[in-house]
């Protein structure tokens, strides 16, 4: 099949900007010396413009997992222009077609189905998505922002005066402009460019699928590091509503640490999660599976695994009363401060809840290890 013809001002881009990046840098720094002034600047600017594509252009617009203030709203769509990365609209639209669509070639339109490196930047070196370049009906709630259109309107001069009109400046006050539009202007632009491409390639390729195995998208707190959090992909797929990705306290998900910092300050609000239920519910499912698949050759297949399923669902059992009751109780301390009768009985029953379901849980991760990890090694 012929290929679609090249974007040759994509490419255009590509090609500078890695160039100055890999060969221009490198010689500048050589001939004339680079302070760490600029090499400050490049990392300050690269987590800013970095974070605006992943808490502003992903999290806020996209998935729409909170409310932002119009401060922080312009601040995000400015460092969004700087990462280049087209604009909010057209991303956002972008986004909504690939988490609708994931994996289907010729729908998502940096499927991982089609290989690394089209889902890294293959996809948009072509007129792969000629047919709906203009067709922005999937973000008509973005359409409605002014933030956002203005951001489209003016997308061009936005990214030329925030790529060399910020970093010329810094230069200027540095007393080196050159050098810092090499380092905190190209360097930093390439670097932003792979690391938030990594999300569609990388995220969609290495690490493993613990809630859900219906796409490619990984868990892999390795990429997170890099990608400021955003490695905890398979979840962010199954619950992109949330706006965190590293869910647990100590995975590293700085943009879900700023979202929640700035909550903190009014900056932001009605910062969405999913319960607690549902996302241990879709662990547990890809357990049992992963324990069908692994088991059924076993000698005592069926008798094993019918003892996993019962086990199975008596967890299910006694997690749901357990959160059926922390909900129940949950609402009535809302409603009465004072201790009651009431309060007390359901405490009690709350308590006794969480210890079954606890050792419960024990009880089947003990029995999952111990049927799985044989099998593993
Ligand atoms: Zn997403
Ligand atoms: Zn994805």
């Amino acid at each position: 099949m012929k290929k679609p013809p090249l974007i040759f001002l994509n490419l255009l881009i590509f090609v500078i900007t890695t160039a100055v990046a890999v060969i221009g840098v490198p010689l500048w720094a050589y001939n004339y010396g680079i302070g760490l002034t600029e090499i400050f600047v490049a990392i300050a600017l690269f987590f800013f413009t970095g974070m605006s594509i992943t808490a502003g252009y992903h999290r806020l617009w996209s998935h729409k997992t909170y409310e932002a203030h119009p401060i922080v709203k312009v601040f995000l769509a400015v460092g969004g222009a700087m990462a280049v990365q087209n604009s909010i609209l057209h991303w956002s639209s972008d986004h909504r077609v690939h988490h609708r669509h994931v994996d289907e070639n010729g729908k998502d339109p940096y499927s991982a189905k089609r290989g690394f490196w089209f889902s890294h930047m293959g996809w948009m070196l072509r007129e792969y998505q000629a047919h709906r370049y203009d067709d922005y009906s999937n973000c008509r709630d973005l359409q409605k922002d002014k933030i956002v259109m203005w951001q489209h309107n003016h997308y061009i001069a936005i990214v030329l005066a925030a790529n060399f009109g910020i970093t010329g400046l810094l230069g200027f006050l540095n007393g080196d402009i050159i050098a810092m539009i090499l380092v905190a202007g190209f360097a930093r632009l390439v670097a932003v460019h792979h690391v938030t491409f990594f999300i569609n390639s990388l995220a969609h390729i290495w690490g493993n699928r613990p809630y859900t195995d219906k796409n490619t998208a990984r868990d892999n707190g390795v990429i997170a590091l890099f990608t400021f959090g955003e490695g905890y992909h398979n979840f962010h797929h199954i619950f992109a509503n949330d706006y965190r990705n590293g869910i647990k306290w100590w995975q590293y998900d700085p943009t879900k640490w700023l979202i929640k910092s700035l909550s903190w300050l009014k900056l932001t609000k009605k910062l969405q999660v999913t319960p607690e239920e549902r996302i241990e519910k879709a662990r547990l499912q890809m357990q049992l599976k992963h324990a069908q698949i692994k088991l059924i050759n076993l000698q005592n297949a069926d008798e094993v695994l019918l003892k996993i399923q019962e086990e199975y669902d008596l967890l299910l059992h006694k997690m749901s009363e357990y959160y059926k009751t922390k909900k129940a109780l949950v609402k009535i301390r809302k409603n009465s401060l004072q201790a009651s009768y009431e309060n007390f009985e359901l405490d009690f029953k709350y308590k006794e809840l969480k210890q079954s379901f606890n050792l419960q849980r024990e009880k089947w991760q003990a029995l999952y290890t111990y049927y799985l990890e044989p099998i593993k090694a």
